[in-house]
C-alpha cells in the first residue's frame, strides 16, 4: 500500500459509484474497483422535514431507510475487502468515506408538499450523509487502530468537513461514531458517520450561540481535577458539568474552528487521545463500552468563536449497567446523573492503559 500522508492536508481518490454515489478513497489502498451489482441510476427517494411545533425543533422522515442493511454476519460484512456485494470492493485499503446508500438526508432534495390538511411547516430535508470506514481490518477499532492510521482520521474529518460545507446550503458538518449494539450499530467494521446539515440542528444552534455570547472551552483544559490525560496540545478531559456518568472530551488547548485547522503536532495530540478515550472505557467497565462519540466543528458563521471538540457519550455508568435516557431526561430535558464530575474524573485517570 502507499504510505500514508505525511502533512496535514489530505486528498482523497475519488470514485463515481454506479448508483450516482462518491466514494472517496483517503491513504492507500490497492485493487481497481467495480460494483456490478449496483444498479445504474437508482431513483433516489427523499425525506423530508416537518416543524415540531412545541419543541421549535426540526424532524425528519426517511420512510426509505427501513429496509436497510441489518446486522449481516461477519462473512457478508459490505464493508470488509472481497465481500460479496461489498460496498469497497478492494484487497486493502487504509480509510474510505461513500455516501450512504440509506441517506437520511440529501444533497438536492426537493421542497416537500404541505401535509394535507395541516398547517405544519415542512421543509427540504437538505443535508448529506456519508459512511466512513476507519480501516479494512474487520476487527479494529478506535481502541486499537495504530497511530497514524487516527492521525489519517484526524485529517480525514477535516477534509470532508471543508469539502461538504463547500456546498452553498451546508450549515454544519458532524462526524460521529456509535459504538457497540447497545448504541444501534448494526454494522460491526470499524465505522463512523459524517452528517452534514442544511440547517442548524438546535444542540448545535445552542452551543453556536453559547460561544458567539463567549463561553471559553479552552478553560477546561487548565482545571487539572477533570483532566484525565495531557498532552502538549490538548486534553482528556470530564466537564464539570457532565449529562452521561463518564462523559470525555478531547478539548484542544488553543482555538480551532476544524480538525482541518490543526498543526501537525496537534493532530498527533488528538489522535493520541482518540485511542486513550477508548482504552479508557474498555479497561474501566471491563468490556467493550458502548458509546457515542461526536466531533464537533464550527457551523457557517462562527468559525471565528465555535472550536472543534470531541465528545464521548458512553452508555454505561458501570459494567453492566446501563445508562438509560428515560423519563427525567427525555420528558423533562433533565439529566440525573448519580456521580459527580470530579470523581469521575479521579476514576478515569487512576484507570492504567497501554499507551
Ligand atoms: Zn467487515
Amino acid at each position: 500500500m502507499a504510505e500514508e500522508n505525511k502533512t496535514n492536508n489530505v486528498t482523497p481518490t475519488t470514485f463515481r459509484m454506479p448508483d450516482g454515489r462518491s466514494l472517496y478513497m483517503y491513504g492507500g489502498f490497492t485493487g481497481e474497483p467495480a460494483w456490478p451489482w449496483l444498479e445504474p441510476n437508482q431513483v433516489h427517494s427523499y425525506s423530508h422535514r416537518r416543524w415540531h411545533p412545541m419543541r421549535r425543533e426540526w424532524v425528519v422522515y426517511s420512510a426509505h431507510r427501513q429496509s436497510r442493511t441489518y446486522k449481516p454476519p461477519a462473512n457478508d460484512c459490505p464493508f470488509c475487502p472481497g465481500a460479496e456485494d461489498g460496498e469497497l470492493p478492494f484487497q486493502d485499503f487504509s480509510i474510505a468515506v461513500f455516501d450512504n446508500r440509506f441517506s437520511s438526508l440529501q444533497k438536492d432534495a426537493p421542497k416537500p408538499e404541505p401535509v394535507p390538511g395541516l398547517d405544519l411547516p415542512v421543509d427540504a430535508a437538505t443535508g448529506n450523509c456519508e459512511v466512513i470506514v476507519y480501516s479494512s481490518d474487520h476487527k479494529a477499532s478506535m481502541a486499537s487502530l495504530p497511530l497514524e492510521r487516527r492521525e489519517l482520521l484526524v485529517k480525514v474529518w477535516g477534509d470532508r468537513i471543508r469539502s461538504l460545507l463547500e456546498v452553498p446550503a451546508m450549515q454544519v458538518v458532524m462526524p460521529f461514531e456509535n459504538r457497540g449494539e447497545e448504541a444501534g450499530v448494526t454494522l460491526h467494521h470499524p465505522h463512523g458517520q459524517i452528517y452534514g446539515f442544511g440547517y442548524l440542528p438546535p444542540i448545535i444552534g445552542a452551543m453556536a450561540q453559547s460561544f458567539r455570547e463567549g463561553y471559553d472551552l479552552s478553560k477546561l483544559t487548565k482545571l487539572e481535577q477533570y483532566v484525565v490525560a495531557d498532552t502538549p496540545n490538548a486534553s482528556l478531559l470530564v466537564p464539570p458539568f457532565t449529562r452521561f456518568p463518564y462523559e470525555l472530551w478531547i478539548v484542544p488547548k488553543q482555538f480551532r474552528p476544524s480538525p482541518a485547522a490543526l498543526s501537525t503536532a496537534e493532530t498527533t495530540d488528538v489522535a493520541n487521545l482518540l485511542a486513550r478515550a477508548a482504552n479508557t472505557y474498555d479497561t474501566f467497565f471491563g468490556r467493550v463500552c458502548p458509546y457515542v462519540m461526536l466531533v464537533y466543528s464550527a457551523p457557517k458563521g462562527f468559525e471565528d468563536v465555535f472550536p472543534f471538540h470531541i465528545q464521548f457519550q458512553p452508555l454505561l455508568r458501570a459494567p453492566n449497567k446501563m445508562k438509560f435516557i428515560a423519563g427525567c431526561e427525555l420528558g423533562a430535558g433533565s439529566f440525573l446523573v448519580d456521580i459527580l464530575p470530579e470523581t469521575a474524573a479521579q476514576n478515569l485517570r487512576n484507570v492504567e492503559v497501554r499507551s
